[in-house]
């Protein structure tokens, strides 16, 4: 074969979001897959869990059954063999969807570990193979550091919990990022003893102490968490025992979601003749997904930059577009959000709030355990926060953990992006009863503190 117009590397959300570009503009190129074809995503990633998510949530909502007047819930019963098995049935199809996308491809598609030789040559199955340019989208893996590892059969990482049968009585979730948050959550609600244990003080990579404190509060009604200290395994009869600074528990088996690596380790990275950072990553221009100056583009998880689907998507669609064009175009990139599906939901949107100046925004919340939607679906917990410019009042963060939180953070990405202010969102509509009506109210409190903001009309649109 030879030199094709682009080689891309990965054939996950990345690597399928350039190969959708690269299509359009050439057939010249080629893309190799290390492992099963089917995006992580599809695979191990956000579908598995969320299909997991679902049958606890619902399971979950049993216990409010006799208040809403409902009768028979004791009758209720976990199969978790049967959820686990709807889990990987919901996970094929997925995938399936995802492997079509590559399935024609004949011998453009190579299965393969693929490794760079320089930034127009990459060796697979003994072959090296030309390319006018190359889109590195290897993904990443679950960190385990070597004292978990050596666990072996006792440790779980979100790439072979969905692949079990069953699950053991007792088991520790060491990591409560998002993931580890989420899957902690859900296998508590499915009846498993979860110990959570998290070397932070906050969770899910929330950066706000209230939103942070009160999820912290909510979920210590669900399940055991530890913070602070980093968490240590022992062998103990049949099961181990994990212990962080005084906190200690006996489980069966540990989940390890202490985040995840890039798969970069082998690749040849260091053949491109650029700096490589203590991660073996090269810097990267996120608005071009460019190596250096390199016709190399690094996309997705592999890039350590934002580990999302939709940004691993957009870094593809940027790399592959690049890949194929004379000349580098920069691209703006979207308004922070991201969700966990925890319950309620936590979310961020826009900027940190611990990397904002106090002195200039100015914060309005709101708590779900008044708020009257909330009091009706018996989900009345927690908090959202919003964070506006003092001087204007644009919108410019929030975090939440709040009931039906992914459609309120959606709401805020929409503002935060379209730089609406305080005043612009209180203009709109809120249906009641919602939990919309929630979110007003953090801003009212908001156009509060701002400059003429304390009389603002709330129930009318005010004259021009
Ligand atoms: C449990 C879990 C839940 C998640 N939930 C969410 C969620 O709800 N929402 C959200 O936005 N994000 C979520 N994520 C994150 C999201 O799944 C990832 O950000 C996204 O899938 C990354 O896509 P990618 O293309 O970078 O990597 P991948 O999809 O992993 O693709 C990389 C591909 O490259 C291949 N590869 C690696 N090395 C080589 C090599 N040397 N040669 C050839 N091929 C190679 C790999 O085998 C793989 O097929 C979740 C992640 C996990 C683990």
């Amino acid at each position: 074969m030879g030199a094709v117009d682009v080689i891309i590397v990965g054939a996950g959300t990345a690597g399928l979001g350039a190969l959708r570009e690269v299509r359009k503009r050439t057939q010249r190129f080629i893309i190799i897959n290390d492992g099963p074809w089917g995006t992580m995503c599809a695979r191990v990633g956000c579908m598995p869990s969320k299909a997991l998510i679902e049958a606890a949530g619902e399971f979950h909502r049993r216990l409010v059954f006799s208040e809403l007047g409902l009768s028979g819930s004791d009758g209720l019963r976990v199969d978790l063999g049967a959820v686990l098995a709807r889990v990987r049935k919901v996970r094929d199809a997925f995938v399936n969807e995802t492997r079509e996308l590559t399935d024609d491809l004949g011998e453009r598609a190579i299965s393969g570990r693929a490794r760079l030789r320089g930034p127009h040559a990459v060796e697979v199955g003994g072959r090296v193979l030309e390319a006018g340019s190359i889109v590195v989208a290897t993904g990443s893996r679950p960190a385990v550091p070597a004292d978990w590892r050596a666990l072996s059969d006792r440790l779980l990482t979100t790439d072979s919990l969905f692949e079990q049968t069953a699950l053991p009585s007792r088991l520790a979730v060491v990591g409560l990022g998002p993931v580890g948050l989420e899957m902690a959550q859900a296998l508590a609600r499915l009846g498993v003893q979860v110990t959570g244990f998290h070397a932070g003080r906050t969770i899910a990579g929330l950066g706000d102490g209230p939103v942070n404190d009160m999820a912290l509060e909510t979920l210590r009604h669900e399940l055991e968490v530890h913070l602070g200290h980093e968490a240590r395994p022992t062998a103990e009869g049949a099961g181990l025992r994990v212990t962080a600074g005084s906190a200690s528990a006996v489980v069966d088996r540990v989940l390890v979601a202490m985040g995840r690596t890039p798969c970069v380790e082998g690749l040849g990275l260091e053949n491109l003749g650029v700096p490589l950072d203590e991660k073996g990553l090269p810097e990267v221009d996120r608005a071009t997904l460019q190596v250096a100056g390199l016709p190399v583009f690094l996309a997705g998880d592999a890039n350590a930059e934002v580990p999302l689907q939709h940004e691993a998507a957009d870094d593809g669609h940027i790399a592959g577009i690049n890949a194929v064009s004379a000349s580098t175009r920069r691209f703006v990139r979207r308004t922070p959000l991201s969700i966990v599906f925890s319950d309620p939901t936590l979310a961020r949107v826009g900027l940190r709030f611990d990397a904002l100046d106090q002195a200039r925004v100015v914060v309005g919340e709101a708590r779900f355990a008044d708020q009257g939607r909330a009091r009706i679906m018996l989900r009345n917990a927690g908090l959202l926060r919003l964070c506006a410019n003092r001087e204007d009042g644009t919108l410019v963060g929030a975090e939440l953990f709040a009931p039906e939180g992914e459609h309120l953070a959606h709401w805020l990405a929409v503002a935060i992006h379209r730089r609406s202010t305080v005043f612009d969102l209180l203009r709109v509509p809120f249906y009641h009863p919602t939990v919309e009506e929630g979110l007003r109210t953090a801003l009212v409190e908001a156009a509060k503190q701002l400059p003429n903001g304390d009389g603002f009309p709330l129930l009318a649109m005010p004259s021009e």
